[in-house]
């Protein structure tokens, strides 16, 4: 398609325009038509073989993830002008193909799931503990510094978390702002501390963090807010040599009861649509977010396992920590 269409437009760009397009399918042609003039002309970019994607995959660590990020590249013509019909058509078109090709290359590649459980130590720390050496999987705790305090039995499921090499220990903050969100980050200055707090009283070794209530990432070059309140204390943590990670796909199941509120089979089906269609924040990397009181029931233990049963019998996705979060390809 590309070829047939591809004499129609001269060389001879005059400014080159990048059209970064991540996530907006829907108001594309919106988008273009209000950063360009009401003509221009694209020139041919390099189209890229199989073999050719593949070998600067080899050579440049993250291409793909960028190139599926930012499909579309356009340096564009002011001086031959199409018509914006014709350049959305090209655009559309080229970022399918651009993707499809990224895609299969990505599909080769290893692929990452990452078992996040939340506000530990409580009830169901212990069982979470004994599942990850069951199974032999590394999994990611986010805790709570108050409730190690709460009681001896919960100070010694922190020390299980801690003697376990499959467990890796991360900051929820030391007060879970007391579940009061919005007051709590709406002093971004003893959030913070509240975090640090966290950080001393439970040894943490790692700057690693996830915030309460908040969706929110920051990490490399990247910054995804969910909601503002929590930004600020987001900033000013990774100012501050922190990573703040959020998650791509949510568990939830009735902690006394057992019952899930999403079955496991739809969770399972959920974490492959994001590896398979690279609709997680980073492709071929899945986030999984679960709750330790979750789990202090059989059944609630039960379905744990055979979430990760079926992942290992039917994916060759591998268990990692956050700490090496993302694997970019
Ligand atoms: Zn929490």
């Amino acid at each position: 398609m590309w070829k047939a269409i591809k004499p129609i437009f001269n060389v001879g760009a005059v400014m080159v325009a990048t059209l970064s397009l991540m996530g907006c399918q829907g108001n594309m042609s919106t988008s273009i038509a209000s950063s360009l003039p009401d003509t221009v002309e694209i020139d041919s970019i390099a189209v890229l073989s199989d073999q050719e994607l593949e070998d600067t995959v080899k050579n440049k660590k993250g291409y793909l993830t960028e190139r599926w990020r930012d499909p579309v590249r356009i340096p564009v013509d002011t001086l031959n002008p199409i018509s914006k019909d014709s350049l959305e058509r090209y655009t559309r078109g080229e970022r399918r193909r651009v993707r499809d090709s990224v895609r299969r290359e990505l599909d080769k590649l290893p692929k990452h799931v990452y078992f996040t459980f939340d506000d530990g130590p409580l009830i169901g720390s212990s069982a979470i503990d004994s599942i990850s050496k069951a199974k032999n999987i590394k999994i990611n705790v986010f805790l709570v510094g108050r409730h190690a305090n709460m009681s001896k039995r919960l100070k010694r499921d922190l020390q299980r978390y801690k003697d376990n090499a499959l467990v890796e220990c991360y900051n929820h903050s030391y007060t879970h702002a007391g579940n009061r969100f919005t007051t709590f980050y709406s002093n971004p200055v003893s959030a913070y501390e509240d975090f640090e707090k966290n950080e001393v009283d439970l040894e943490l070794k790692h700057k690693i963090v996830r915030l309460p209530g908040r969706n929110i990432w920051i990490y490399d070059d990247v910054r995804r807010i969910d909601l503002k309140s929590g930004a600020s204390t987001a900033d000013m943590l990774y100012t501050n040599g922190y990573k703040i990670y959020g998650w791509d796909v949510e568990w939830r199941i009735n902690g006394a009861s057992g019952n899930p509120v999403q079955p496991m089979n739809e969770i399972y089906t959920r974490i492959r649509n994001f590896m398979n269609n690279k609709s997680s924040m980073e492709p071929n990397n899945v986030v999984l977010l679960m709750h330790d009181d979750m789990f202090q029931n059989k059944k609630g233990q039960q379905l744990l396992s055979s979430l990760i049963d079926t992942i290992q019998n039917t994916t060759d996705y591998k268990f990692e920590f956050i700490r090496d979060y993302p694997f970019r390809y």
